[in-house]
């Protein structure tokens, strides 16, 4: 029996396994994702490994085929199926050994504090000095924690133990800390499924118990009813002792969501995040791992939770962009809940009012499983009204708002109903300019414009630099300086000097930063204690307030005008979402301002129309060969220096040019980056569209192989969400 050990297995860098041979008498113990000892480099040093994979033979010759010398753990620090989802993974993305195992084995894990050092039964032949015996024996007695003194002083014993076959890892006896609200009796709904919900449901259920790997794209409007279809989902699964996942885009914003799930399912939900402390991230982990037949809630890492016999994974909100890692190792959560479905073989529920447009291709094609849910179960949807701003300014309104969006919120505030204005912008101005010599303030790390904040300071919200804000041009020292556009500081200060009485709350990132601080911002306006509420895409999110009827998009134009072949894609979903707050209890209005009142994004997000939007947006994809019709890969190159970058993906080009004879494969670059430098990294990319899965598969993970220009780092990001 031959193991595949991963040395350094914590290494972000580290991409290799080596082959070791298991002695007959570990075959027993050993298992895919146990910790080993072996022997390493041609000191022939004692180092720990992780097991990754066993097979039966092995090109190395016998005589340079070192043994594993001990096996570390009692059970295994990560699953097999885990495992398997980390080579998936690393294969897909193209990522190095480990940071794909970064992914599955959470930093707590392989930590010590979490393990006890135990003694094994003593074994006949194991012949020791009294020394030795005398520790093993106190270890016997009593179970040693890794990080104590005694192991400490003992270290070169402690491993002489250990390859005697003595001594192991076990879990610290923890007791999963139970959450005794939770234990609530559980709520009973008081009302029956809808035609539609009851149609997709028995969809639903039917694959489970069919099992295999299938997708179900649930296409559900707003308030169409899709929590309820999961949660029966769920029930089922638990009933017939499976797991599940539920991933949402993001904990703080779907608290509603999260209390609706705990109040039918009761203690069986466990929510895991990265943001929880360390000891309830523990907790939770431990539960799932250890529990049966349980649910875990959370964002992009609940796909990674430890559960066994996962049964069923469902993702809400399926083409939020959070689902996507925008840092190394650039992973897309959804794409890894379904490589978890296929390899556990079950049917994984992607759920959204905007599907993303690969999902409801793929549908279309049928390659998943379509279930619809047309009608909102509690009223219609609210009405729509886009603003051409070209007009108003025509027309000598110079102001932020329309003259429409001003008389509407007038009325609402008469009627004592709440209104909702949305800015996909935070801060003052997102541009300061000098008009003399027309120098725009820079951020000095990054090419990105700064932006004024009210405080008196000038940010990048790329990097987060700051500086004070003097008035005074940094070129030429004039003080003609100005700010241009508006941030939802300005809408915030605007609105105030408009409607002097109102009560106004924002909500943006800088005004979240504490904690609970979103919370607490939701709950003011639920209760009423404002009138009106500013803010950022965070409150186009799944929130429900009953009395907002009405929603002001200050400027549908910012998303569409980023050079991305998904800013359309983006405005609708975007602009679905946030009208999706308006009316939900009570008839609503939307009010979208633009200077694009034309573009078919806004048009048919105007008339909730995804269907037609999809329809457009379709056609311009395959003229465009844009996904779904081909699969793009972003090789970007960054540096400290701009020529150390140049060359670096003038290396990248070198090699993807041993593919030229390869059809069906197109190459843009390499150019600079729309946005080209970040935190004082220079950065230019080639982007790479292919038509098969495949062929993308190996050449990235060749080009990952072949790269060696060590003074600028290569990120290779598959499936890229933006390519700014
Ligand atoms: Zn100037
Ligand atoms: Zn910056």
């Amino acid at each position: 029996m031959i193991a595949q050990v991963c040395i350094n297995y914590q290494d972000a860098n580290v991409d290799k396994v080596f082959d070791y041979l298991v002695p007959t008498h570990f075959e027993n113990s050993i298992e895919i994702g146990k910790r080993v000892y072996v022997n390493f480099g041609v000191s022939n040093r004692i180092v720990e490994g992780l097991v990754v994979g066993i097979k039966q033979t092995t090109d190395i010759e016998e005589n340079k085929l070192k043994s594993v010398l001990a096996v570390i753990d009692k059970f295994s620090i990560v699953s097999k199926e885990q495992i398997e989802l980390a080579l998936s993974m690393k294969n897909y993305y193209a990522l190095n050994l480990g940071e794909a195992l970064s992914l599955v084995i959470p930093p707590f894990v392989s930590s010590k504090q979490i393990y006890n050092i135990c003694a094994k039964k003593h074994e006949e032949n194991s012949n020791m000095d009294d020394d030795l015996k005398k520790l093993y024996e106190s270890i016997l007695k009593k179970p040693v924690s890794i990080n104590s003194k005694l192991v400490k002083e003992n270290k070169e014993k402690i491993i002489k133990l250990f390859l005697k076959g003595l001594l192991e890892f076990d879990l610290k006896n923890f007791a999963i800390k139970e959450d005794s609200e939770k234990n609530l009796p559980l709520v009973e709904p008081n009302y029956n499924l809808t035609e539609e919900q009851n149609k997709a449901l028995n969809s639903i259920i039917s694959a489970f118990d069919e099992g295999g790997y299938r997708n179900i794209l649930l296409f559900g409007v707003t308030g169409s009813g899709k929590t309820e279809v999961y949660i029966r989902a769920i029930q089922y699964a638990i009933e017939k002792g499976k797991s599940v996942i539920f991933m949402v885009p993001e904990i703080s914003l779907t608290p509603q969501m999260i209390e609706n799930v705990q109040s039918r399912i009761g203690n069986k939900v466990l929510v895991y995040h990265s943001k929880m402390k360390s000891i309830d991230r523990l907790n939770s982990w431990l539960a799932a791992r250890n529990k049966e037949a349980v649910v875990v809630i959370g964002p992009r890492s609940a796909v990674f939770a430890p559960v066994k016999n996962l049964g069923l994974i469902i993702v809400d909100e399926e083409h939020e962009p959070s689902y996507k890692s925008e840092k190394s190792p650039r992973i897309n959560a959804v794409e890894v809940a379904q490589m978890r479905a296929k390899i556990n073989n079950i049917p994984i529920i992607l759920g959204s009012a905007t599907p993303s447009i690969e999902h409801y291709f793929y549908a279309q094609k049928g390659r998943y499983f379509l279930c619809t849910l047309k009608n909102r179960i509690n009223k219609n949807l609210p009405e729509v009204l886009i603003v051409d701003m070209k007009k108003e300014i025509l027309e000598g309104n110079k102001s932020i708002f329309s003259r429409l969006l001003l008389s509407e919120i007038e009325n609402n505030l008469k009627k004592g109903e709440q209104v909702l204005l949305f800015l996909n912008r935070r801060g003052y101005s997102p541009i300061v300019i000098c008009r003399e010599c027309g120098y725009v303030f820079m951020c000095k790390n990054c090419s990105i414009s700064l932006t004024y904040h009210k405080e008196g300071y000038l940010r990048c919200h790329y990097c987060g630099y700051k500086e004070e804000y003097r008035g005074v041009c940094a070129k030429c020292n004039s003080k003609y300086v100005r700010q241009y556009g508006s941030g939802t500081q300005k809408i915030e200060e605007e609105i105030k000097a408009y409607f002097k009485d109102a009560r106004v709350l924002r909500m943006d990132s800088d005004t979240t930063s504490k904690k609970d601080a979103t919370e607490q911002i939701v709950k003011k306006f639920r209760e009423k204690e404002a009138d009106i509420l500013i803010g950022t895409q965070m409150i186009a999110k799944g929130l429900h307030f009953p009395d907002l009827t009405l929603v002001g998009v200050i400027d549908a134009d910012i998303l569409l005008n980023m050079p991305d072949f998904r800013s359309r894609e983006r405005t609708f979903q975007l602009l679905t979402q946030v009208a999706g707050r308006s009316g939900r209890e009570k008839p609503g209005r939307v009010i979208i301002q633009t200077f694009n009142p034309e573009d078919y994004s806004i048009v048919f997000a105007s008339k909730h129309d995804y269907e037609s939007f999809y329809a457009q947006e379709i056609k311009l994809r395959k003229m465009m060969e844009y996904p779904p019709y081909s699969y793009v890969v972003n090789f970007i190159v960054v540096a400290s220096e701009q020529n150390l970058a140049k060359k670096g993906i003038e290396h990248v080009y070198t090699i993807l040019k041993d593919f030229e004879n390869e059809t069906d494969m197109k190459v843009y670059g390499p150019s600079e980056n729309p946005i080209f430098k970040i935190e004082n990294q220079y950065r230019y990319h080639i982007l790479v569209k292919f038509k098969r899965a495949g062929q993308m598969i190996s050449i990235a993970n060749l080009i990952k192989e072949r790269y060696n220009y060590n003074n600028a780092s290569l990120i290779i990001d598959v499936n890229p969400l933006d390519t700014l």
